[in-house]
Protein backbone atom coordinates (compact mmCIF):
# COMPACT_ATOMS: atom_id res chain seq x y z
CA UNK A 1 0.00 0.00 0.00
CA UNK A 2 1.64 3.58 -0.52
CA UNK A 3 0.57 6.40 1.85
CA UNK A 4 -0.78 9.74 0.13
CA UNK A 5 -1.91 12.95 1.41
CA UNK A 6 -5.19 14.13 0.85
CA UNK A 7 -5.43 17.98 -0.65
CA UNK A 8 -8.69 18.52 -2.25
CA UNK A 9 -10.62 15.50 -1.78
CA UNK A 10 -7.09 13.38 -4.09
CA UNK A 11 -4.51 12.17 -3.47
CA UNK A 12 -1.55 13.46 -3.43
CA UNK A 13 2.34 12.31 -3.53
CA UNK A 14 5.20 14.19 -3.20
CA UNK A 15 8.99 14.33 -4.71
CA UNK A 16 10.50 13.50 -1.77
CA UNK A 17 9.43 11.08 1.17
CA UNK A 18 10.16 10.75 4.72
CA UNK A 19 10.83 7.13 6.30
CA UNK A 20 8.98 5.43 9.25
CA UNK A 21 10.29 2.72 11.47
CA UNK A 22 8.59 0.43 13.12
CA UNK A 23 9.62 0.90 16.26
CA UNK A 24 9.58 -2.80 17.69
CA UNK A 25 12.82 -3.49 15.72
CA UNK A 26 14.62 0.17 14.55
CA UNK A 27 13.96 -0.68 11.10
CA UNK A 28 12.00 0.99 8.28
CA UNK A 29 9.34 -0.14 6.91
CA UNK A 30 7.28 2.33 4.98
CA UNK A 31 7.66 5.74 3.82
CA UNK A 32 4.97 8.52 3.73
CA UNK A 33 4.99 11.93 1.40
CA UNK A 34 7.09 14.87 2.91
CA UNK A 35 4.69 17.67 2.18
CA UNK A 36 6.38 20.87 0.31
CA UNK A 37 5.82 24.32 0.42
CA UNK A 38 3.55 24.42 -2.86
CA UNK A 39 1.36 21.44 -1.58
CA UNK A 40 1.03 23.03 1.91
CA UNK A 41 0.08 26.31 -0.37
CA UNK A 42 -2.49 24.14 -2.08
CA UNK A 43 -4.38 22.24 1.17
CA UNK A 44 -4.80 25.80 2.69
CA UNK A 45 -6.18 27.21 -0.61
CA UNK A 46 -8.51 24.35 -1.19
CA UNK A 47 -9.84 24.36 2.64
CA UNK A 48 -10.19 28.16 2.09
CA UNK A 49 -12.12 27.39 -1.02
CA UNK A 50 -13.99 24.32 0.93
CA UNK A 51 -14.88 26.86 3.90
CA UNK A 52 -16.86 29.07 1.79
CA UNK A 53 -19.75 26.54 1.55
CA UNK A 54 -18.92 24.51 4.88
CA UNK A 55 -19.59 27.50 7.16
CA UNK A 56 -23.16 27.93 5.53
CA UNK A 57 -23.64 23.93 5.27
CA UNK A 58 -26.90 24.19 7.90
CA UNK A 59 -25.46 21.68 11.58
CA UNK A 60 -27.23 19.43 10.87
CA UNK A 61 -25.83 17.84 7.35
CA UNK A 62 -22.27 18.75 9.29
CA UNK A 63 -23.10 16.61 12.38
CA UNK A 64 -24.12 13.63 9.95
CA UNK A 65 -20.67 13.90 8.01
CA UNK A 66 -19.25 13.72 11.00
CA UNK A 67 -21.19 10.88 11.94
CA UNK A 68 -20.47 8.83 8.69
CA UNK A 69 -16.82 9.25 8.99
CA UNK A 70 -17.14 7.67 12.84
CA UNK A 71 -18.84 4.46 11.02
CA UNK A 72 -16.12 4.69 8.03
CA UNK A 73 -13.87 4.55 11.05
CA UNK A 74 -14.89 2.59 12.84
CA UNK A 75 -15.67 -0.25 9.52
CA UNK A 76 -12.05 0.11 9.42
CA UNK A 77 -10.47 -0.56 12.87
CA UNK A 78 -9.01 -3.88 12.44
CA UNK A 79 -7.09 -2.80 9.00
CA UNK A 80 -5.85 0.37 10.88
CA UNK A 81 -4.74 -1.02 14.18
CA UNK A 82 -2.54 -3.69 12.55
CA UNK A 83 -0.49 -0.41 11.10
CA UNK A 84 -1.29 1.50 14.02
CA UNK A 85 1.26 -0.86 15.76
CA UNK A 86 3.77 -1.18 13.56
CA UNK A 87 4.21 2.87 13.38
CA UNK A 88 3.55 3.51 16.99
CA UNK A 89 4.25 0.29 18.75
CA UNK A 90 1.19 -0.49 21.11
CA UNK A 91 -0.13 -4.02 21.31
CA UNK A 92 -2.65 -4.37 18.43
CA UNK A 93 -6.40 -4.76 20.80
CA UNK A 94 -4.96 -1.65 22.38
CA UNK A 95 -4.52 0.16 19.03
CA UNK A 96 -8.27 -1.66 17.85
CA UNK A 97 -9.41 0.58 21.80
CA UNK A 98 -7.94 3.66 20.31
CA UNK A 99 -9.81 3.56 16.76
CA UNK A 100 -12.71 2.03 17.83
CA UNK A 101 -13.09 4.50 20.91
CA UNK A 102 -11.94 7.61 18.61
CA UNK A 103 -15.34 6.79 16.66
CA UNK A 104 -17.28 6.58 19.49
CA UNK A 105 -15.82 9.85 20.08
CA UNK A 106 -17.04 11.29 16.77
CA UNK A 107 -20.11 10.36 17.27
CA UNK A 108 -20.33 11.73 20.29
CA UNK A 109 -19.06 15.35 19.66
CA UNK A 110 -21.62 15.24 16.75
CA UNK A 111 -24.21 15.30 19.07
CA UNK A 112 -23.29 19.05 19.86
CA UNK A 113 -24.35 22.00 18.41
CA UNK A 114 -22.83 25.69 20.03
CA UNK A 115 -25.66 27.48 21.88
CA UNK A 116 -27.55 30.66 20.57
CA UNK A 117 -27.70 33.26 23.46
CA UNK A 118 -30.80 35.78 24.35
CA UNK A 119 -29.32 38.69 26.50
CA UNK A 120 -32.04 40.84 25.90
CA UNK A 121 -35.75 40.39 23.87
CA UNK A 122 -37.50 43.56 24.73
CA UNK A 123 -39.65 46.09 23.29
CA UNK A 124 -36.50 48.44 23.18
CA UNK A 125 -34.15 45.50 21.45
CA UNK A 126 -33.51 42.50 20.85
CA UNK A 127 -29.92 40.91 21.58
CA UNK A 128 -28.58 37.54 20.86
CA UNK A 129 -24.97 35.98 20.57
CA UNK A 130 -24.06 32.94 18.34
CA UNK A 131 -21.20 31.55 17.68
CA UNK A 132 -19.41 31.24 13.93
CA UNK A 133 -16.55 28.85 12.90
CA UNK A 134 -13.31 30.45 12.62
CA UNK A 135 -11.76 29.43 8.79
CA UNK A 136 -9.22 27.05 8.50
CA UNK A 137 -7.63 24.96 11.10
CA UNK A 138 -4.75 24.02 11.38
CA UNK A 139 -4.33 20.66 13.27
CA UNK A 140 -1.11 19.00 14.45
CA UNK A 141 -1.02 16.12 16.47
CA UNK A 142 1.66 14.15 18.26
CA UNK A 143 2.59 10.21 18.13
CA UNK A 144 1.57 8.80 21.30
CA UNK A 145 -2.17 9.31 20.42
CA UNK A 146 -2.17 9.51 16.34
CA UNK A 147 -5.43 8.39 15.79
CA UNK A 148 -7.31 9.91 19.09
CA UNK A 149 -6.09 13.44 19.04
CA UNK A 150 -6.33 13.77 15.68
CA UNK A 151 -10.25 13.02 15.75
CA UNK A 152 -10.07 14.98 18.69
CA UNK A 153 -9.56 18.47 16.80
CA UNK A 154 -11.34 17.54 13.73
CA UNK A 155 -14.66 16.62 14.70
CA UNK A 156 -14.96 19.85 16.40
CA UNK A 157 -13.78 21.82 14.20
CA UNK A 158 -15.74 20.33 11.16
CA UNK A 159 -18.82 20.87 13.31
CA UNK A 160 -18.23 23.95 14.44
CA UNK A 161 -18.25 25.37 10.50
CA UNK A 162 -14.46 24.97 9.35
CA UNK A 163 -12.36 23.51 7.47
CA UNK A 164 -8.61 21.51 8.45
CA UNK A 165 -5.64 21.05 7.37
CA UNK A 166 -4.46 17.99 9.25
CA UNK A 167 -0.68 17.24 9.98
CA UNK A 168 0.35 13.98 11.94
CA UNK A 169 3.46 13.45 13.39
CA UNK A 170 6.45 12.27 11.67
CA UNK A 171 6.95 9.35 13.39
CA UNK A 172 3.37 7.94 12.98
CA UNK A 173 1.92 9.19 9.77
CA UNK A 174 0.36 6.34 8.55
CA UNK A 175 -2.96 6.05 10.33
CA UNK A 176 -3.71 9.64 9.78
CA UNK A 177 -3.01 9.38 6.10
CA UNK A 178 -4.86 6.31 5.42
CA UNK A 179 -7.83 8.27 7.66
CA UNK A 180 -7.54 10.93 5.37
CA UNK A 181 -8.04 9.01 2.01
CA UNK A 182 -10.94 6.76 3.60
CA UNK A 183 -12.78 10.20 5.11
CA UNK A 184 -12.64 11.62 1.29
CA UNK A 185 -16.24 9.45 1.64
CA UNK A 186 -17.63 11.97 3.98
CA UNK A 187 -16.98 14.75 3.37
CA UNK A 188 -16.76 17.82 0.00
CA UNK A 189 -13.34 18.25 -1.28
CA UNK A 190 -11.09 20.40 0.91
CA UNK A 191 -13.11 20.50 4.16
CA UNK A 192 -10.77 18.07 5.83
CA UNK A 193 -6.61 18.18 3.92
CA UNK A 194 -4.17 15.91 5.53
CA UNK A 195 -0.45 16.18 5.17
CA UNK A 196 2.84 14.77 6.15
CA UNK A 197 6.36 15.55 5.95
CA UNK A 198 9.41 16.35 8.48
CA UNK A 199 10.47 18.51 11.17
CA UNK A 200 9.86 21.46 8.56
CA UNK A 201 6.39 20.95 8.14
CA UNK A 202 5.06 22.13 11.57
CA UNK A 203 6.75 25.59 11.55
CA UNK A 204 5.68 25.93 7.63
CA UNK A 205 2.62 25.23 9.11
CA UNK A 206 2.27 28.16 11.83
CA UNK A 207 3.59 30.22 10.41
CA UNK A 208 1.21 30.32 7.27
CA UNK A 209 -0.94 33.20 6.98
CA UNK A 210 -4.11 31.29 5.39
CA UNK A 211 -5.08 29.55 8.63
CA UNK A 212 -7.24 31.08 11.50
CA UNK A 213 -6.09 29.07 14.21
CA UNK A 214 -3.77 26.34 15.32
CA UNK A 215 -4.89 23.56 17.46
CA UNK A 216 -1.63 22.06 18.75
CA UNK A 217 -1.02 18.99 20.76
CA UNK A 218 2.79 18.07 21.72
CA UNK A 219 5.02 19.40 23.92
CA UNK A 220 5.39 22.30 25.87
CA UNK A 221 8.76 23.59 24.18
CA UNK A 222 7.21 23.30 20.92
CA UNK A 223 4.37 24.72 22.02
CA UNK A 224 5.85 27.72 23.19
CA UNK A 225 7.59 27.95 19.76
CA UNK A 226 4.12 27.26 18.20
CA UNK A 227 1.95 30.49 19.89
CA UNK A 228 5.65 32.25 19.06
CA UNK A 229 4.55 31.84 15.32
CA UNK A 230 0.70 32.33 15.84
CA UNK A 231 1.52 35.70 16.78
CA UNK A 232 2.64 36.96 14.15
CA UNK A 233 -1.02 36.89 12.85
CA UNK A 234 -3.15 36.96 15.86
CA UNK A 235 -3.87 33.02 15.11
CA UNK A 236 -6.31 31.48 17.66
CA UNK A 237 -4.43 28.92 19.29
CA UNK A 238 -5.15 25.95 21.66
CA UNK A 239 -2.44 24.37 23.40
CA UNK A 240 -2.71 20.78 24.73
CA UNK A 241 1.06 19.73 26.04
CA UNK A 242 2.94 17.94 28.48
CA UNK A 243 2.50 17.22 32.38
CA UNK A 244 4.47 15.80 34.82
CA UNK A 245 1.21 14.61 36.44
CA UNK A 246 1.20 13.41 40.48
CA UNK A 247 -0.80 10.48 41.91
CA UNK A 248 -1.02 11.07 45.94
CA UNK A 249 -2.07 6.99 47.75
CA UNK A 250 -3.91 8.00 51.06
CA UNK A 251 -3.26 5.40 54.29
CA UNK A 252 -6.26 3.85 53.80
CA UNK A 253 -6.93 2.41 50.43
CA UNK A 254 -7.26 -1.72 49.87
CA UNK A 255 -3.93 -2.07 47.75
CA UNK A 256 -5.23 -5.24 46.15
CA UNK A 257 -8.06 -2.86 44.40
CA UNK A 258 -6.08 -0.38 43.82
CA UNK A 259 -2.27 -1.61 43.12
CA UNK A 260 -2.89 -2.70 39.53
CA UNK A 261 -4.74 0.30 38.65
CA UNK A 262 -2.02 2.62 39.61
CA UNK A 263 0.64 1.01 37.98
CA UNK A 264 -1.64 0.86 34.39
CA UNK A 265 -2.44 4.91 35.13
CA UNK A 266 1.57 5.03 35.39
CA UNK A 267 2.69 2.39 32.53
CA UNK A 268 0.10 2.25 30.26
CA UNK A 269 1.19 3.03 26.37
CA UNK A 270 4.68 2.42 27.48
CA UNK A 271 4.05 5.25 29.75
CA UNK A 272 3.49 8.16 26.58
CA UNK A 273 0.86 9.58 27.81
CA UNK A 274 0.41 13.24 28.77
CA UNK A 275 -2.13 12.27 31.82
CA UNK A 276 0.18 9.39 33.03
CA UNK A 277 0.66 9.23 36.90
CA UNK A 278 4.63 10.64 36.57
CA UNK A 279 5.24 10.87 40.50
CA UNK A 280 3.65 8.59 42.53
CA UNK A 281 3.22 9.98 46.14
CA UNK A 282 2.45 7.64 48.95
CA UNK A 283 1.63 7.71 52.51
CA UNK A 284 5.08 6.28 54.42
CA UNK A 285 2.45 3.38 56.11
CA UNK A 286 1.93 1.69 53.07
CA UNK A 287 4.32 2.34 50.85
CA UNK A 288 6.80 -0.39 51.05
CA UNK A 289 3.63 -2.78 50.76
CA UNK A 290 2.65 -0.86 47.46
CA UNK A 291 6.29 -0.88 46.28
CA UNK A 292 6.58 -4.20 46.62
CA UNK A 293 3.21 -5.20 44.73
CA UNK A 294 4.18 -2.60 41.89
CA UNK A 295 7.45 -4.22 41.30
CA UNK A 296 5.69 -7.42 41.48
CA UNK A 297 3.07 -6.39 38.62
CA UNK A 298 6.47 -4.80 36.74
CA UNK A 299 7.94 -8.36 36.79
CA UNK A 300 4.81 -10.37 35.21
CA UNK A 301 4.07 -7.86 32.71
CA UNK A 302 5.61 -8.92 28.89
CA UNK A 303 7.45 -5.70 27.24
CA UNK A 304 7.99 -6.67 23.40
CA UNK A 305 6.59 -6.07 20.07
CA UNK A 306 2.78 -5.10 19.99
CA UNK A 307 2.57 -7.19 17.16
CA UNK A 308 3.30 -10.49 19.31
CA UNK A 309 0.14 -11.87 21.28
CA UNK A 310 0.70 -11.28 24.91
CA UNK A 311 2.33 -8.02 25.05
CA UNK A 312 1.16 -5.86 27.86
CA UNK A 313 3.44 -2.70 27.12
CA UNK A 314 5.48 -1.39 23.83
CA UNK A 315 8.34 -0.30 22.51
CA UNK A 316 9.63 3.61 22.99
CA UNK A 317 8.08 4.93 19.73
CA UNK A 318 10.90 6.55 18.50
CA UNK A 319 14.57 6.64 18.45
CA UNK A 320 15.20 10.32 19.84
CA UNK A 321 12.45 9.61 22.75
CA UNK A 322 13.80 6.55 23.17
CA UNK A 323 17.39 8.26 23.86
CA UNK A 324 15.91 11.01 26.36
CA UNK A 325 14.26 8.21 28.23
CA UNK A 326 17.68 6.05 28.97
CA UNK A 327 19.66 9.33 29.71
CA UNK A 328 17.39 9.77 32.44
CA UNK A 329 17.80 6.35 33.74
CA UNK A 330 21.34 6.97 33.20
CA UNK A 331 21.07 9.97 35.07
CA UNK A 332 19.13 7.98 37.92
CA UNK A 333 21.69 5.06 38.16
CA UNK A 334 24.41 7.45 37.83
CA UNK A 335 23.34 9.29 40.73
CA UNK A 336 23.17 6.21 43.03
CA UNK A 337 18.99 5.85 42.81
CA UNK A 338 17.37 2.44 43.50
CA UNK A 339 15.63 1.52 40.96
CA UNK A 340 13.25 -1.73 40.88
CA UNK A 341 13.58 -3.46 37.64
CA UNK A 342 10.39 -5.21 35.51
CA UNK A 343 10.58 -7.64 32.70
CA UNK A 344 13.42 -8.76 30.54
CA UNK A 345 13.39 -6.65 27.25
CA UNK A 346 13.77 -7.71 23.23
CA UNK A 347 17.39 -7.35 22.62
CA UNK A 348 16.97 -7.17 19.10
CA UNK A 349 17.38 -3.20 18.33
CA UNK A 350 14.11 -2.05 18.67
CA UNK A 351 13.56 1.03 20.98
CA UNK A 352 12.61 -0.96 24.70
CA UNK A 353 13.13 0.41 28.38
CA UNK A 354 12.32 -1.82 30.92
CA UNK A 355 9.89 -1.04 33.52
CA UNK A 356 11.42 0.94 35.87
CA UNK A 357 10.34 1.94 39.57
CA UNK A 358 12.90 4.72 41.20
CA UNK A 359 12.35 3.97 44.91
CA UNK A 360 12.03 6.98 46.85
CA UNK A 361 14.56 9.77 45.13
CA UNK A 362 15.09 13.19 46.65
CA UNK A 363 12.59 15.52 45.34
CA UNK A 364 15.03 17.42 43.40
CA UNK A 365 16.42 14.53 41.33
CA UNK A 366 15.97 14.63 37.56
CA UNK A 367 13.39 11.97 37.49
CA UNK A 368 11.35 13.88 39.58
CA UNK A 369 11.58 17.22 38.18
CA UNK A 370 11.12 16.53 34.58
CA UNK A 371 8.14 14.78 32.55
CA UNK A 372 9.70 10.96 31.47
CA UNK A 373 7.20 10.04 29.52
CA UNK A 374 8.69 6.57 29.50
CA UNK A 375 8.17 3.46 31.49
CA UNK A 376 10.70 5.04 34.47
CA UNK A 377 8.23 6.25 37.67
CA UNK A 378 9.60 7.67 40.57
CA UNK A 379 7.42 6.54 43.68
CA UNK A 380 8.23 9.22 46.69
CA UNK A 381 7.21 8.59 50.65
CA UNK A 382 5.22 11.50 52.44
CA UNK A 383 3.88 11.79 56.24
CA UNK A 384 1.42 14.86 55.70
CA UNK A 385 -1.18 15.91 53.51
CA UNK A 386 -0.83 19.45 53.58
CA UNK A 387 2.81 18.63 52.49
CA UNK A 388 2.29 16.21 49.87
CA UNK A 389 -0.42 18.83 48.10
CA UNK A 390 1.96 21.63 48.45
CA UNK A 391 4.98 18.76 46.30
CA UNK A 392 2.78 17.54 43.85
CA UNK A 393 1.25 21.64 42.79
CA UNK A 394 5.41 22.38 43.10
CA UNK A 395 5.98 21.56 39.36
CA UNK A 396 6.18 23.73 36.16
CA UNK A 397 3.16 21.85 34.71
CA UNK A 398 -0.38 21.31 35.42
CA UNK A 399 -2.27 18.58 33.53
CA UNK A 400 -3.97 16.20 35.62
CA UNK A 401 -3.45 14.27 38.67
CA UNK A 402 -5.08 11.58 41.12
CA UNK A 403 -5.88 11.10 44.29
CA UNK A 404 -6.34 7.43 46.10
CA UNK A 405 -8.54 7.15 49.19
CA UNK A 406 -11.52 5.08 50.80
CA UNK A 407 -12.72 8.57 52.12
CA UNK A 408 -14.04 10.24 49.04
CA UNK A 409 -15.02 13.44 51.35
CA UNK A 410 -11.54 14.08 52.10
CA UNK A 411 -10.65 13.01 48.60
CA UNK A 412 -12.76 15.89 46.75
CA UNK A 413 -11.22 18.13 49.58
CA UNK A 414 -7.56 16.87 48.10
CA UNK A 415 -8.64 16.71 43.97
CA UNK A 416 -9.86 20.71 44.44
CA UNK A 417 -6.32 21.86 45.74
CA UNK A 418 -4.67 20.23 43.15
CA UNK A 419 -3.74 22.77 40.50
CA UNK A 420 -4.26 20.71 37.23
CA UNK A 421 -7.04 20.86 34.78
CA UNK A 422 -7.83 17.14 35.48
CA UNK A 423 -8.13 15.38 38.60
CA UNK A 424 -9.06 11.33 39.21
CA UNK A 425 -10.40 10.05 42.33
CA UNK A 426 -9.75 5.94 42.73
CA UNK A 427 -9.26 5.70 39.05
CA UNK A 428 -7.27 7.04 36.44
CA UNK A 429 -6.78 8.30 32.51
CA UNK A 430 -10.66 8.60 32.34
CA UNK A 431 -11.77 11.22 29.26
CA UNK A 432 -14.83 11.78 28.45
CA UNK A 433 -15.96 14.09 25.05
CA UNK A 434 -17.98 16.24 26.81
CA UNK A 435 -16.30 17.86 29.64
CA UNK A 436 -13.35 20.22 28.92
CA UNK A 437 -9.62 19.20 29.22
CA UNK A 438 -6.89 21.13 29.43
CA UNK A 439 -3.56 22.32 31.24
CA UNK A 440 -2.16 24.67 34.07
CA UNK A 441 0.87 26.53 33.62
CA UNK A 442 3.07 25.29 31.35
CA UNK A 443 0.65 21.94 30.00
CA UNK A 444 -1.38 24.26 27.84
CA UNK A 445 -3.58 27.33 26.93
CA UNK A 446 -7.49 26.47 26.23
CA UNK A 447 -9.15 23.54 26.42
CA UNK A 448 -10.47 20.64 23.98
CA UNK A 449 -13.70 18.66 24.76
CA UNK A 450 -16.84 19.52 25.94
CA UNK A 451 -18.66 22.37 24.60
CA UNK A 452 -16.15 24.78 25.83
CA UNK A 453 -13.93 23.36 23.64
CA UNK A 454 -16.07 23.09 20.60
CA UNK A 455 -16.36 27.07 21.27
CA UNK A 456 -12.82 27.14 20.91
CA UNK A 457 -12.94 26.46 17.09
CA UNK A 458 -15.75 29.70 17.04
CA UNK A 459 -16.07 33.21 17.44
CA UNK A 460 -18.92 34.79 19.40
CA UNK A 461 -20.60 37.17 17.40
CA UNK A 462 -23.35 39.84 19.23
CA UNK A 463 -26.15 41.36 17.47
CA UNK A 464 -27.72 44.64 18.26
CA UNK A 465 -31.29 44.67 17.11
CA UNK A 466 -33.06 48.06 18.25
CA UNK A 467 -36.78 47.85 18.46
CA UNK A 468 -37.18 51.42 19.49
P1 LIG B 1 6.44 17.39 19.78
O1 LIG B 1 6.17 18.73 20.38
O2 LIG B 1 7.83 17.02 19.49
O3 LIG B 1 5.64 17.21 18.41
C1 LIG B 1 4.24 17.37 18.31
C2 LIG B 1 3.89 17.75 16.91
O4 LIG B 1 4.43 19.04 16.60
C3 LIG B 1 4.43 16.82 15.82
O5 LIG B 1 3.45 16.68 14.81
C4 LIG B 1 5.65 17.59 15.31
O6 LIG B 1 5.99 17.27 13.98
C5 LIG B 1 5.17 19.02 15.39
N1 LIG B 1 6.22 20.04 15.51
C6 LIG B 1 7.50 19.87 15.93
N2 LIG B 1 8.14 21.07 15.94
C7 LIG B 1 7.25 22.00 15.53
C8 LIG B 1 7.30 23.41 15.37
N3 LIG B 1 8.40 24.12 15.64
N4 LIG B 1 6.17 24.04 14.96
C9 LIG B 1 5.04 23.34 14.73
N5 LIG B 1 4.93 22.01 14.85
C10 LIG B 1 6.02 21.34 15.27
O7 LIG B 1 5.73 16.36 20.77
P2 LIG B 1 5.76 14.79 20.70
O8 LIG B 1 7.11 14.35 21.14
O9 LIG B 1 5.20 14.34 19.39
O10 LIG B 1 4.68 14.42 21.82
C11 LIG B 1 5.00 14.20 23.15
C12 LIG B 1 4.61 15.40 24.00
O11 LIG B 1 3.24 15.71 23.78
C13 LIG B 1 4.73 15.13 25.49
O12 LIG B 1 5.28 16.27 26.14
C14 LIG B 1 3.28 14.94 25.93
O13 LIG B 1 3.04 15.20 27.31
C15 LIG B 1 2.58 15.88 25.02
N6 LIG B 1 1.17 15.50 24.87
C16 LIG B 1 0.21 16.32 25.39
C17 LIG B 1 -1.12 15.95 25.30
C18 LIG B 1 -2.20 16.82 25.86
O14 LIG B 1 -3.35 16.62 25.48
N7 LIG B 1 -1.91 17.77 26.74
C19 LIG B 1 -1.46 14.77 24.66
C20 LIG B 1 -0.46 13.97 24.14
C21 LIG B 1 0.86 14.36 24.24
Amino acid sequence: MTFQMTIHGKSVSSERAIDVVNPATGEVFETAPDCSKEQLDEAVASAQEAFKSWKGTPIEERQAAVRKAADILAEHASELSRLFTREQGRPVDMAYSEIEGSATWMKAVAEMSPPVEVAEDSDQQFVETRYLPLGVICAISPWNFPVNLSIWKIAPALVAGNTVVLKPSPFTPLCTLRIGELFRDAFPKGVLNVISGGDDLGPMMTSHPGFAKISFTGSSATGKKVMESASKDLKRVTLELGGNDAAIVMPDVDLDEVAEKIFFGAFFNTAQICVATKRLYVHHSIYDDLRDRLAAIATATKVGDGAEQGTTLGPIQNKGQFERVMNLLDDAKQTGLTLLTGSEIPDNGGYFVPVTIVDNPPEDSRVVQEEAFGPILPMLKFDQIEDVIDRANDSEYGLAGAVWSKDTDKAMEIARQIETGTVWINQNLMLRPDTPFGGHKHSGLGVENGMEGLLEYMQPQTVYLSRA
